[in-house]
């Protein structure tokens, strides 16, 4: 089959690899979503594998499904505690080999919506990680610094539960309303951004770190009496919410190529000429 492999250096090339084989259900890749921690992959580190964990698949029996990238454990402390992403568990890929390739074994999954267009299938994972990400932001006035794709979907799902949401970015292509006082709590959803960030947010207010946004002045923590609190990856229990959601949330409609353009997709991304990519095998 064909899939996008990562080569020595990281490099993404197209490239004939064996079907996978082995534990779980073979599933014919329609659509895989590109995630900005997907192009954060790109090195030798990860030479030999493939990427893409936004995954719409069709089932040997014909469902339409989004995969699930991981499963937490579900019962250790840590799992208990709300912080599954840290489950010695939860870092076994669920996808094999990996989304952007024509055929996956995968390990679980959810039904989608038959009027659903295949890309917006792709959206469960991302718009499940942000659902997380949201119940650790608390109520009021919200500053999202980063509005990219995953920024974008923070102001939905914000605005939605009733908060006042700005968005700035580094980008001025990207920028949203900027804030017009102290914030409640900022959403650093993008590369960078503390500076903003520490900038906006009133004394007493939240950090919620949902990239590796770099690092964070521990003074201003303890002047203003900060909270941060990170958040990475989604649950399956996210994913059965971000389903029921995006049925009417009216997201950005992405960029669809297909496999063979991964380069030219790929460069869109990172020009920020895309705000999201979807490859189609
Ligand atoms: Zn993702
Ligand atoms: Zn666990």
């Amino acid at each position: 089959m064909r899939a996008i492999v990562l080569d020595a250096d990281g490099q993404p090339v197209l490239s004939d690899m064996p079907e996978p084989d082995g534990s779980g259900a073979l599933a014919r890749v329609l659509a895989c979503g590109l995630c900005g921690s997907d192009v954060e992959k790109l090195d030798a580190a990860h030479a030999g594998s493939v990427l893409g964990h936004e995954v719409v698949a069709q089932l040997d029996d014909g469902r339409r499904v989004a995969l699930v990238h991981h499963v937490p454990c579900g019962e250790c402390a840590r799992c208990l505690a709300g912080h599954e992403s840290t489950c010695e568990r939860f870092s076994a890929s669920t996808i094999r080999p990996g989304g952007f390739a024509e055929r996956v074994h995968a390990d679980a999954w959810l039904d989608i919506p038959e009027t659903w267009p295949d890309w917006r299938g792709t959206m469960v994972e991302p718009l499940a990680c942000v659902l997380r990400g949201a119940g650790r932001v608390p109520r009021g006035r919200v500053l999202v610094v980063g509005n990219g794709f995953v920024g974008r979907l923070f102001g939905l799902v914000l605005e939605r539960r009733g908060d006042e949401v700005f968005a700035v970015d580094a980008d001025p292509r990207r920028n949203g309303r900027a804030p017009d006082g102290p914030v409640d709590a900022v959403v650093l959803s993008g590369g960078g951004g503390v500076m903003a960030a520490l900038e906006a947010v009133a004394p007493g207010g939240t950090l919620l770190v949902f990239a590796d946004a770099g690092e964070i002045p521990a003074t201003e923590v303890y002047r203003h009496e900060l909270t941060v609190a990170g958040a990475r990856s989604a649950t399956p229990a996210f994913m059965r919410e971000a389903v029921a959601l995006l049925h009417d949330l009216d997201v950005p409609e992405p960029t669809v190529l297909p496999l063979a353009r991964f380069g030219e997709g790929l460069e869109l991304f990172r020009r920020r000429d895309a705000l999201k990519v979807v490859f189609t095998p």
